[in-house]
């Protein structure tokens, strides 16, 4: 059983990208917006800057309390992009409640949306428009799949999720790299006859180890994208002591006995997260070059 280890093949981009960013005049620079105090989100941007440093790409982080207006954030987004020093924008999902992401997401202008989630921008990966930004977590599963040599061409891929963020533009790219893709949701019956065809399995669907062994079969890859940020309990005498319990990322699928039969698999945490993060800086550069600044 191979592992698809996603820190390890996040280095081999590391090594092209810094290559890339040192060949541009001036640093790439990417805009992010964060709204509100949750702890992940707050994790991921805190993840984002830290790789981004070490590329050389310049990050600005743009922090609003919780209570942000909808009518100021999409302000601070049309003064970003009239900035001719700021290549990519992002704003962190998700977003309060009383905010809407469609019309937030869609103020970005598209050729600094480099998350890839704008309208436009998703409309774009679906009529096949090679000046689509991908969506970084779908361009790192299919890194992480290609840079550990398992081709795409001619396989059959099971996707479960169809979110605009993983599922669904996975699902475009799968098959815009030549293989038979089955998109599956909550609403798919007899899922396991479904997911046991597979060739390559995608679980991206935020249910805690919900692929166990009656999902999979032997020789299958299977690439875990799921995130549940679980507190694993504490012992009694940490308890005593006012401990609190550990925090852990809980992947969709049960890795221990999924990694038994099948013939790869990508590890939570460690697997698509360092590639989601690479992917982003990726299209960063990519911004970059659109926008021919270098
Ligand atoms: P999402 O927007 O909540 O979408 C979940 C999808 O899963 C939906 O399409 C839903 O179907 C489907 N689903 C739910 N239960 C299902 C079931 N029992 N069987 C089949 N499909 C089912 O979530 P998301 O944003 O796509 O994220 C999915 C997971 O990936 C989360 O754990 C998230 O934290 C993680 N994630 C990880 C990374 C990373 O870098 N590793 C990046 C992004 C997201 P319906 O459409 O029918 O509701």
């Amino acid at each position: 059983m191979k592992i698809l280890d996603g820190k390890k093949t996040a280095k081999i981009k590391e090594s092209e990208l810094l290559k890339r960013v040192k060949s541009f005049k001036k640093a790439p620079q990417l805009a992010i917006i964060l709204v509100g105090e949750r702890e992940d989100s707050k994790t991921y941007v805190k993840q984002k800057i830290k790789t981004a440093g070490r590329l050389g790409i310049q990050t600005h982080l743009f922090s609003f309390e919780e209570k942000m207006k909808q009518e100021g954030l999409i302000e601070v987004i049309e003064e970003l992009n009239s900035r001719k020093d700021i290549d990519g924008i992002i704003v962190q999902m998700p977003l309060p409640a009383h905010l809407n992401a469609r019309t937030v997401l869609d103020a970005i202008s598209p050729e600094k949306d480099v998350d890839g989630l704008t309208t436009l921008n998703q409309g774009k990966i679906l009529t096949g428009d090679v000046t689509a930004f991908i969506p970084a977590t779908a361009r790192g599963i299919i890194s992480l799949l290609t840079l550990n040599g398992i081709s795409l061409l001619g396989k059959r891929v099971v996707v479960l999720g169809r979110s605009l963020l993983v599922g669904r533009p996975v699902a475009l790219l799968a098959e815009r790299y030549g293989a038979t893709v089955i998109q599956c949701h909550s609403k798919t019956k007899k899922l396991e006859e479904l997911t046991r065809l597979a060739d390559i399995l995608i679980v991206a669907i935020g249910k805690p180890k919900f692929i166990t062994t009656k999902y999979v079969k032997k020789g299958q890859v299977v690439v875990d994208v799921g995130i549940t940020i679980q507190i694993k309990p504490k012992s009694r005498a940490s308890s005593l002591l006012g401990n609190e319990g550990q925090k852990v990322l809980v992947g969709d699928v049960d890795f221990e006995k999924v990694s038994k039969i099948v013939k790869a698999i990508s590890p939570v945490p460690g697997g698509v997260g360092p590639m989601t993060v690479i992917s982003l800086l990726e299209n960063v550069c990519d911004a970059r070059g659109i926008t021919n600044k270098s």
